[in-house]
């Protein structure tokens, strides 16, 4: 309820106030199961916050432009507040919005909220968003500090209860099968929760962020993405919370600069989006729709279920299926796996991340994904192939991580731990593993998956 531009707003008149959620799943992407599962806990912790504050939270379901004027009709509303959202479907929704609301006699107030600064304000010379990171970054801190953020309403006088649905009759969460037992002993959604996150990464990890933030093995980042993308946290609170605390001890600073540069990404992603609104379906560098991606459905089973066969691309996958999270580094790690050893599609594994990730962004998933397979804006070249195997010994080099979400592995050796392959038979037995049995063989040779890659790679160049 902390820096809701439209709360506060509509609280300030002093006027009564009805708390209205409207799941609108007519306007853009659907989301996946993990982020339904993430939305239904978060609802409920509102609820639990408005409740304590005397009110209550209305649940309706249909598109908004329809049902938020039945809502005003109903509770003789003057006015409604909304925070907007700076895309594509959004905005065409806010027309419609605004339009049947001046038919009711209603005022319409878009409050904008999701952003540290709007797209129109980062613009080349043609009027498009900036295509490359460093400049784009340079270009928001020029604009100095985002405006301070709003604290929750003091006062809320609430307007009599309107009839809502039950947030159980909206089946967000899994019932048969109940999947979600990881996502729950993982995450805890909720603004009170994020703001817990922040403080303790402020305190604890911030001081070793630059350094660890790149360690799957280590607790090196904030995990604070979900509560970002669900609105239970606003980037103008992360940053001023992140800028007072470098203030107090300067010995953060270099952690919260690289940390504040990394809350740069998702702008920069939310403003590519904006000016993309295809992001998720259309390659950015159009010499990739000539791309030969192959078609290959068991090859992409065993990279969804975490078996190719190199163990840190399956520890990162299988962390991903239990708990809704995955590292950033292991990202990158799977998705290049996918694009370039396995050549599939980006979309194919787009599409994976939108239904598992609690944190599924809109934005920040195609835009990651675009970057990594090297079609994105300021995308990391297509030749550059990661190897696996180097991955795992810089980034998790005691094979903690792996050891954790590949537990068939944990007796190898260090040496051994991210190419289980290279292991004598009496390694191999000694560590209790039958290769191609209990652990799988690797799906592709790296040497050839990478070969293969910069074929492919080529044959897009020539045009
Ligand atoms: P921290 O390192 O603590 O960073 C702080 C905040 O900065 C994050 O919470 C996030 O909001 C933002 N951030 C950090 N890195 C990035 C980035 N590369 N791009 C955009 N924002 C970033 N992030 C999502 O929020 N949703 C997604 O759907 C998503 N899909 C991704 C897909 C791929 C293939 C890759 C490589 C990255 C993806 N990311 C996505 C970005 C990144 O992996 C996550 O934001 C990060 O792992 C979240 O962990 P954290 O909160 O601990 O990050």
């Amino acid at each position: 309820m902390s820096d809701h531009p439209a709360l506060h707003a509509a609280a300030e008149t002093g006027a009564p106030v009805v708390c209205l959620y409207v799941l609108d799943e007519t306007t853009g992407r659907a989301p996946g199961g993990a982020a339904r599962w993430w939305l239904a806990q978060s609802l409920r912790a509102l609820e639990a916050e408005i409740a304590e504050r005397g009110g209550s939270l209305a649940l309706r379901r249909g598109p908004a432009a329809r049902v938020i004027p039945e809502v005003v009709r109903e509770s003789g509303a003057r006015a409604v507040y909304w925070n907007g959202i700076a895309q594509a479907p959004h905005r065409s929704v806010e027309r419609a919005l605004e339009s049947a609301l001046a038919k009711l006699g209603a005022d319409s107030q878009n409050c904008p909220g999701d952003l540290l600064v709007p797209p129109s304000a980062i613009r080349n010379k043609d009027g498009r968003s900036l295509r490359v990171f460093t400049p784009f970054w340079r270009r928001v801190l020029s604009l100095g500090d985002p405006p301070k953020p709003l604290p929750a309403p003091k006062v809320l006088r609430h307007a009599p209860r309107i009839a809502g649905d039950r947030l159980e009759s909206w089946k967000l969460e899994p019932a048969k099968p109940d999947w979600a037992g990881g996502l729950r002993e993982a995450c805890i959604p909720g603004e009170a929760a994020a703001r817990g996150r922040l403080r303790d990464f402020l305190k604890r990890t911030a001081r070793v962020y630059a350094g660890d933030r790149d360690r799957p093995d280590r607790e090196g980042t904030s995990r604070l993405s979900p509560h970002l993308r669900f609105g239970e946290l606003s980037p103008r609170q992360v940053w001023h919370a992140a800028r007072f605390a470098a203030a107090e001890d300067p010995t953060l600073g270099p952690g919260i600069e690289k940390f504040l540069s990394e809350l740069g990404w998702r702008e920069f992603c939310r403003h590519l989006l904006h000016d993309h609104p295809d992001l998720a379906t259309a390659n950015l560098q159009t010499n990739f729709d000539g791309f030969p991606w192959t078609h290959d459905d068991k090859a992409l089973a065993a990279w969804q279920r975490g078996r190719t066969g190199y163990p840190i691309v399956d520890a990162g996958l299988r962390e991903l299926w239990h708990t809704g999270v995955m590292h950033n580094r292991v990202r990158m790690v799977v998705a290049s796996f996918l694009v370039k050893h396995l050549l599939i599609d980006w979309r194919e594994g787009e599409a994976w991340f939108w239904d598992t990730l609690v944190d599924a962004d809109p934005a920040s998933n195609p835009a990651n994904w675009q970057w990594v397979a090297g079609c994105g804006a300021d995308a990391a070249p297509y030749f550059r192939v990661f190897n696996p195997v180097l991955q795992g010994d810089k980034f998790d080099p005691d094979g903690a991580y792996v050891r954790r979400w590949v537990p068939e592995l944990k007796n190898l050796p260090v040496k051994l731990i991210h190419q289980p392959w290279r292991a004598t038979p009496i390694e191999l037995a000694s560590a209790g593993i039958t290769l191609g049995k209990t652990y799988p063989q690797p799906i592709i040779d790296h040497a050839r998956g990478r070969e293969r890659a910069l074929a492919a790679y080529a044959e897009i160049r020539r045009g």
